[in-house]
């Protein structure tokens, strides 16, 4: 296959006649397609209906430590719920709270009591500091960037490479301006870009020398359990570990939830830090609630029992992504591979495939795309203030399109970007 940058002008211009009819007939199939965010399919969901007869008007509604769960009570969450976040991330029932159903409220939460109140102990709160920074490892996932924009950090890219954020840059950066507060993290199949922090990034992340000395880790491992193949589960270091070895036990807010493990916007959300730091956030949170939903804790706890209930339903949700991811990977494999358009890289976990198109070319693909009826995320959401500055990065969601949808799709979004790519590189 050749590469299209050593076609003649000639060949370009014939191939941008086929593939703009290609396109104008996709436009005449009526497609009404939404790729844009990665939510569980139907299919996915129904496989954890079984949390619906685990709690119910014949069954009783007591914890494990006899807590009544209709009731008040238990305010950092049931026992029997925290055996399974305490295993998933590591950490002691001490370490850990559960909250309600979403961990992006939590940390839109923790950052807001970092702004209002400090967090770590002695620490200011951040509002003293009007020109605070946040560093966005990139792509990234446009929610978090969203929360530290709503709060008016100025968020610093840091580009991803293979192994996470690029430590050189955020090392020299954290070390030298006492403004920057913390970094977004998503350690393990990374939203977008499926990326696993390696261990040395983790380490690096724990013992790097910050100039602010209340500067915060945000580690959402949203993808804890999220393998696509089990056999070649990936594994992180744990974080909290880490920094109390490194003599900085507060440095780290790790979070998770069931979202994409039982019922998405219907789970049971977690935060996890110091016990220093856990002592403030329920300093807070007391003030917040009197108890989270523990009626879904409990459902939770009787349908998983442990982290190895999870994982075995976590095969079961991987063998409906396997396909899905296939077809995508298949398609970019088939229509894109060696052709200098585009690059991408064939996540192991999470839920997202990020595909890099020519720089300048993925506002354009995006919009193609649309036009034709597929629906994707926007161009330039998976960077801070929405402005991917080489206009490359497209977030793919597999998850919940049927097979047959996504092939048509994909096959659409693979069109776009070889057109995009053919008409960029005949204007040079
Ligand atoms: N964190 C990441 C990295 C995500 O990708 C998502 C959802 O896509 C969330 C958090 C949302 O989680 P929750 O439903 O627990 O708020």
């Amino acid at each position: 296959m050749a590469r299209y940058s050593e076609l003649s002008r000639q060949e370009l211009e014939t191939l941008r006649t086929e593939l703009t009819e290609r396109y104008e007939q996709f436009k005449r199939r009526g497609l009404k397609l939404d790729m844009s965010r990665g939510k569980p399919s139907s299919d996915q969901l129904d496989l954890a209906n079984g949390l619906f007869d685990v709690v119910n008007s014949k069954t009783s509604c007591l914890s494990a430590d006899g807590t009544d769960c209709r009731n008040y009570g238990d305010f950092t969450g049931i026992p029997d719920c925290k055996v399974i976040f305490c295993e998933m991330l590591g950490v002691a029932p001490e370490e850990l709270f559960i909250c309600g159903n979403s961990s992006l409220t939590m940390m839109y939460d923790a950052i807001g009591k970092m702004v209002l109140h400090g967090v770590r102990p002695g620490a200011e709160p951040w509002w003293k500091t009007p020109e605070r920074k946040f560093l966005c490892p990139v792509p990234g996932y446009d929610r978090h960037f969203a929360i530290t924009q709503r709060y008016n950090f100025e968020m610093i890219p840091v580009e991803m490479d293979e192994n996470g954020p690029d430590m050189d840059v955020v090392e020299r950066l954290a070390a030298s301006d006492p403004t920057i507060k913390g970094i977004w993290c998503v350690p393990k199949y990374s939203n977008p870009n499926g990326v696993t922090y390696s261990d040395e990034t983790v380490r690096r992340l724990a013992r790097m020398k910050t100039a602010a000395s209340d500067f915060m880790i945000m580690w959402d491992n949203a993808y804890a359990v999220h393998d696509l193949h089990p056999e070649e589960r990936q594994q992180i270091l744990n974080i909290l570990e880490e920094c109390k070895a490194a003599g900085d036990p507060d440095r780290v807010m790790m979070f998770a939830s069931t979202s994409k493990i039982s019922h998405a916007g219907a789970g049971v959300a977690a935060f996890a830090c110091s016990t220093a730091v856990m002592e403030n956030m329920k300093n807070l949170l007391t003030i917040q609630t009197i108890s989270f939903d523990k009626v879904n804790m409990l459902r939770h706890a009787r349908y998983f029992k442990n982290l190895d209930g999870v994982l075995a339903h976590m095969e079961k949700l991987a063998a409906e992504l396997r396909p899905k991811f296939q077809t995508v990977l298949d398609a970019f494999n088939n229509e894109l591979a060696g052709k200098g358009i585009a690059e991408w890289i064939e996540p192991k976990g999470g839920y997202f495939i990020s595909l890099n198109v020519l720089d300048g070319c993925a506002k354009k693909v995006v919009q193609m795309c649309k036009d034709a009826g597929v629906v994707l995320t926007s161009a330039g959401a998976t960077y801070p203030y929405g402005k991917d500055p080489r206009d490359r990065n497209i977030r793919v969601a597999p998850s919940y399109p049927t097979i047959s949808e996504l092939r048509q799709a994909v096959e659409l979004l693979c069109l776009c970007v070889e057109l995009a790519g053919v008409e960029k590189l005949l204007e040079q």
